[in-house]
């Protein structure tokens, strides 16, 4: 090879690729990284070793392909979330966006639409551009919210083949209320995908869609263990659904998706749950701590059900993130006019944020 190296576009590259931008939420070896929702204590020793264990356990055979079925992990899962479910509802890949391009392939693809409320996860529009689906953008209220009139309104002239609801949504925290979810399954003939990925940081006593599936064929409940099961490395995402959703995905999936080793360590982690999310509730916490002091310098937290807070009042984003970046804390600028989105941390993180930004200045 030479040193000139061809552009992009001078490839013989899909035409509906053409211009678009691959997700790039910034990666900088900074003391405090804040930007990208992952729980950022690490998995418990106590936890460490036993999952050590098991790969190492795995590795023994790891000449021989995995159990193309994960039967073990998705019994584990079926029985983690509970709500009666059982293995044959439950699906699970590398990460839950692989989860979500399963169901994109199989629901979605070349002449269908996907659509989702926005600001919504980034993700949505990528992962639907790269099946070949168009995607259409809904709107929100102005603090983000969705209310059961519009989103019904919204679902009936849009007629997607492919729903994304999320809830509680990123990158706002917004909840998303019950009758939403029931409504847009009531006036859709699609796909209605209920992303979870933050559940076990809403409220205990908050109603999970997995109590919608019996009697809704279409509708899907994803989930993932990157957030509150700090185990973002391991790349493991999964849902429940109607045993025939996923019989469809069993079509689109590459045999042998989830290795032997992902096996291994998720099922090692999924024995112990009470300890790897012993920490979701200190991460509540500080988020509720960030709030109050956000308030206190004058931004405008919006109220959240993750491991994150949105708050605007932020006259040049822009600058306030690179001052934060200054500093060595990473948050993430979305895109959302006036506003950053900033990850709950152990104590110590939050604390620095904190005090990162009050010697900035206040809001004005
Ligand atoms: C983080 C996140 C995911 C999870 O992605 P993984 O691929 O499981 O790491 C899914 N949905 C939303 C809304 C998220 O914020």
């Amino acid at each position: 090879m030479g040193g000139v190296s061809v552009r992009l576009e001078d490839l013989p590259i899909r035409d509906d690729l053409r211009g678009r931008t691959p997700y790039g939420a910034p990666q900088a070896a900074l003391p405090i990284t804040l930007n990208v929702n992952e729980n950022t204590h690490p998995v418990p020793e106590a936890v460490a070793g036993d999952i050590i264990d098991s790969i190492a356990q795995a590795l023994h055979e790891v000449n021989r392909y995995p159990d193309r079925e994960f039967t073990e992990l998705r019994e584990a899962f079926a029985s983690y979330l509970g709500h009666g479910l059982t293995a044959e509802q439950i699906w699970a890949a590398n990460g839950s966006n692989e989860v979500l391009q399963h169901l994109l392939m199989a629901f979605g693809g070349p002449g269908r639409r996907a659509f989702g409320f926005a600001p919504t996860y980034s993700m949505y529009p990528l992962l639907t551009a790269a099946t070949g689906a168009e995607y259409v953008t809904g709107t929100r209220e102005a603090d983000y919210s969705i209310s059961v009139e519009s989103a019904v309104e919204q679902i009936r002239e849009a007629d997607p083949d492919v729903i994304f609801l999320c809830s509680p949504n990123n990158p706002t925290g917004t909840p998303l209320p019950f009758e939403v979810i029931e409504a847009v399954y009531a006036h859709a003939r699609g796909i209605v995908i209920v992303d979870e990925a933050y559940w076990e940081f809403a409220p205990e006593n908050a109603q999970s869609a997995l109590t919608l599936l019996p009697g809704r064929e279409r509708l899907v409940v994803s989930r993932t263990m990157s957030k509150a099961f700090a185990f973002a490395g391991a790349r493991v995402g999964y849902l429940a659904a109607d045993p025939a959703v996923i019989d469809a995905l069993r079509l689109v999936r590459l045999p042998y998706h989830l290795s032997a080793l992902t096996q291994a360590a998720a099922l090692a982690a999924l024995r112990h749950a009470p300890t790897m999310l012993a920490t979701v509730s200190e991460i509540i916490a500080q988020r509720d701590r960030m709030s109050a002091t956000l308030s206190a310098l004058g931004y405008e937290p919006y109220e959240s059900w993750t491991n994150f807070v949105l708050f605007s009042g932020v006259d040049d984003p822009a600058a306030i993130w690179q001052a934060l970046y200054d500093r060595g804390v990473l948050i993430r600028d979305v895109g959302i006019p006036r506003s950053l989105r900033v990850t709950a941390g152990t104590e110590s993180e939050t604390t620095a944020f904190l005090e990162a930004l009050a010697s900035i200045g206040s809001a004005s």
